[in-house]
């Protein structure tokens, strides 16, 4: 359906192409130019406009509707908050992670544990589209917003749309594990903290290549490389804007997040997988994706 301007209704409005949306949750309302309240209409995966329904273009600045959102005028890009994060634990793997033996009083402790955690447990994520607005040496500009890394400045050459983030285990889980007073129980329940937000970023990554089609995609954490210090915190939650307050995530002046397992970072489409790892040296970190590297850093990025 198309919003007719006021005053002249024959004519169809121009197209305001930061207005675009996209229905993602199903019906949701915008105000039209006569600032009525008019439903969404399409399914999943159409794009209306606020003002007229228009094509997608792929460049475009697409603004994601959940149910019952409102659209208001002057209203540009937002953050899109994924609230039902789908949370199942492989109560096998976890055994095998804390070594718990199969017979062991301990057994029984943890699944009681896992399924109350599986029943509590709200992980969420937020994140918008951005664009890349230009490009130096050994920075860039992301809608307005300087990030200073080298390797983030080459490793988006030929990139444009990206897609910043912050994931988190929520704050239902996070109050939960402060209910142990146990030392192996509060162990425990950090690695079930773990797997949630752990859990939260796989399942973006999914929603976005589902939903944007971008093709094979990395990701760059603030802090995980001395070239992209945890103080690029700061521009990733300007960047974000209200997104990670709405999860329940705060910065904190020393760039941690709380809840502490959050996870903030950029995911961007790449034809050559990048991992952090690869330039990390940290040795014995459990949490290490890929080898480290040695030279990549001075071959590639320097
Ligand atoms: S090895 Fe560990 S610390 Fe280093 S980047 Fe990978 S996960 Fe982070």
């Amino acid at each position: 359906m198309a919003a007719r301007k006021k005053g002249n209704p024959g004519k169809r409005a121009p197209c305001n192409l930061p207005t675009l949306r996209t229905i993602s949750e199903g019906p949701g309302f915008f105000r039209d130019w006569g600032r009525k309240k008019r439903p969404l209409r399409g399914s999943p995966g159409e794009y209306v406009g606020a003002r007229c329904i228009v094509p997608l273009r792929l460049n475009n600045p697409i603004i994601h509707l959940s149910r019952g959102e409102e659209f208001e005028e002057g209203n540009k890009m937002e953050c899109t908050i994924l609230e039902s994060v789908p949370f199942r634990i492989d109560l096998e793997e976890l055994k095998k992670k804390m070594r718990v033996k199969e017979g062991s009083e301990m057994v029984e402790k943890l699944g009681a544990m896992a399924q109350e955690a599986q029943k509590i447990a709200r992980p969420k994520v937020c994140y918008r589209i951005a664009y890349v607005e230009s490009k130096a040496d050994d920075h860039l500009v992301i809608e307005g917003i300087r990030f200073t890394s080298r390797v983030m400045r080459i490793n988006l050459d030929k990139v444009f749309r990206v897609f910043p983030y912050v994931a988190t285990c929520g704050l239902e889980l996070e109050e939960w594990s402060k209910s142990f007073e146990d030392l192996l129980e509060q162990f425990w329940a950090e690695e079930i903290k773990v797997l949630a937000v752990r859990g939260t970023i796989r399942h973006l990554h999914e929603y976005l290549t589902d939903r944007y089609r971008p093709g094979q995609m990395s990701r760059m954490n603030p802090g995980s490389l001395p070239d992209w210090p945890l103080s690029e915190q700061k521009p990733l939650f300007d960047l974000l804007g209200s997104g990670p307050a709405t999860i329940g995530v705060q910065l904190k002046d020393s760039f941690l997040m709380t809840p502490i397992k959050s996870v903030s970072g950029i995911w961007f489409p790449t034809e050559d997988k990048f991992e952090n790892c690869r330039l990390c040296e940290r040795q014995k970190c459990p949490g290490r994706r890929a080898p480290f590297e040695p030279g990549l850093m001075e071959r590639k990025y320097q």
